[in-house]
């Protein structure tokens, strides 16, 4: 019929908008790598922030004692407790034992005021630290922590920085341009708490403090769950636009800030322009707003609004469609791992989210294919992204930029990502097309050298690892 003609159209169109041939995959790769030259050579000289996040040395396994951390980022906050191997203990080096504790950031602080997301925090702490029993061996001491706070800060030191800009839905008015660590060291005062801020950590460069702890060839950290980011190390001596900087490494780790990567290779479409349009933060954040997986459900439910609009393959346009982020990417995950020869679990999804009953089979299955045309083109740009970080620093196998070595006599070095978050650990087959993606692009010599290493709480236990190294 002519109208479901109209259905498979939007299909193709989206299809061919979302075309991540590895052509052009390795032309986001260069323009990674371009941006990245850029935005070290001169504050605002690309959309890659490049922060200094001071870090110039990652733990190296021979820390001592107990130190604390509060992370602060997407859906969960957590608390961290890390015991690293000490006399008392039967630890050893490299050992590290960890508690943790989450729960759900109550929604009506994303958008409160600052005293009370940090009386919030302050107060999870108290809680946390009371349950420790007499804790004998560590109560005499003032405890040190590590803040992990996932948004682009512009850090003055290992300890400090400024907000520059909330994502990932939060937005609390005058906390741009403060401290971050001095707002929660005062509310700890507030809650009479002996802490010092030691710290204060971009999750990425959490998650590249333990990866690096657990093995040495660790030189990139990507984050890809409600939001997406990226840190590495560099060598001082690239970082241009901070002239005499001096560290004992030569090296700093850097905060790329990369969802807010752009380049004109990146594949667009319609449904990205119409939700960066009416997003709370246009024009920002587009790397992340076609990868992470805060933005995949909804483009999904544009597109299937788009063929609802066009035909009748769901009845009347059910109303639910237009609602914004009604569709979360967990359950658009869900829909697209529904192996049952019925779609049943689709067609539940669309009854529960979109109250659109009894779906005929061939619309679960245009249904699927959106969510699958669109994680595959996530996880493809996602492993474009990695290569070109791996392409800035020579560890891509082909000599890198700069690099004028040929392809022939350069010996691949052992090379770890560490990487987490949760679209990449619970959504596999987004995992799946990014490791495909990887070998493609770099080719499956050079991709056996490149190690994706999972961590899980990493960038917690990194971020009171980095407490412990940077403690006074
Ligand atoms: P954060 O919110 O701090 O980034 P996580 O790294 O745990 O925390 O990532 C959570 C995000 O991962 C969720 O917002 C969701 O988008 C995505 N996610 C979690 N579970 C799944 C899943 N089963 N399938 C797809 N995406 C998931």
């Amino acid at each position: 019929r002519k109208k479901w003609r109209k259905v498979v159209n939007v299909l193709r169109e989206l299809e061919e908008g979302c075309d991540t041939r590895v052509e052009r995959l390795k032309q986001v790769v260069d323009a990674m790598a371009v941006e990245m030259h850029a935005g070290l050579a001169s504050e605002g000289g690309s959309k890659l922030k490049m922060l200094l996040t001071f870090v110039d040395n990652l733990p190296s396994g021979t820390e001592r004692g107990t130190y604390y951390a509060l992370h602060l980022g997407g859906t969960n906050f957590r608390v961290l407790r890390v015991r690293l191997g000490g006399q008392q203990s039967s630890i050893s080096d490299h050992e590290v034992e960890h508690e943790v504790e989450r729960q759900p950031i109550p929604q009506h602080l994303m958008t409160s005021t600052s005293e009370d997301l940090f009386d919030f925090i302050a107060s999870s702490l108290k809680e946390f630290i009371a349950k420790e029993g007499d804790g004998s061996e560590i109560s005499s001491d003032r405890r040190e922590l590590g803040f992990t706070f996932s948004f682009p800060v512009k850090q003055k030191s290992v300890s400090s920085g400024i907000l520059i800009k909330w994502t990932k839905g939060f937005s609390i008015v005058n906390m741009v341009g403060r401290d971050v660590a001095a707002c929660l060291q005062d509310a700890l005062k507030r809650k009479g708490l002996d802490v010092r801020v030691a710290a204060l950590v971009n999750d990425t460069v959490g998650t590249l403090a333990l990866g690096h702890y657990h093995d040495a060839d660790t030189v990139a950290a990507i984050i890809i769950g409600t939001g997406t980011n990226a840190c590495y190390l560099e060598r001082i001596d690239s970082i241009i636009k901070c002239q005499g900087l001096l560290t004992t490494s030569g090296r700093m780790v850097v905060n790329m800030e990369w969802g807010n990567f752009w380049s004109s290779h990146l594949p667009r479409t319609v449904y990205d322009i119409d939700l960066d349009a009416e997003s709370p933060n246009p024009n920002d954040q587009g790397f992340e707003k076609m990868i992470s997986g805060m933005y995949l459900g909804d483009i999904v439910r544009r597109v299937i609004l788009r063929m609802s609009l066009e035909s009748d393959m769901f009845g009347p346009i059910p109303p639910k469609l237009s609602d914004p982020f009604i569709l979360r990417t967990p359950l658009m995950a869900a829909m697209h791992d529904d192996d049952s020869p019925d779609l049943r679990e689709v067609a539940r999804i669309l009854k529960d989210i979109f109250e659109i009953p009894d779906v005929p089979l061939k619309a679960r299955k245009i249904v699927v294919k959106v969510c699958d045309v669109v994680t595959r083109r996530a996880g493809r740009l996602a492993a474009a992204g990695i290569v070109g970080i791996l392409k800035k620093i020579g560890r891509d196998g082909s000599g890198g930029i700069t690099g004028g070595r040929n392809r022939s006599d350069m010996k691949m070095k052992r090379t770890v990502v560490a990487i987490e978050g949760g679209l990449y650990s619970s959504y596999t087959l987004f995992r799946e097309y990014l490791h495909e993606a990887l070998e493609e692009i770099m080719g499956e010599d050079i991709a056996k050298h490149v190690i994706l290493r999972v961590t899980e709480d990493g960038s917690g236990i990194g971020t009171a690892l980095l407490a412990a190294s940077y403690s006074s």
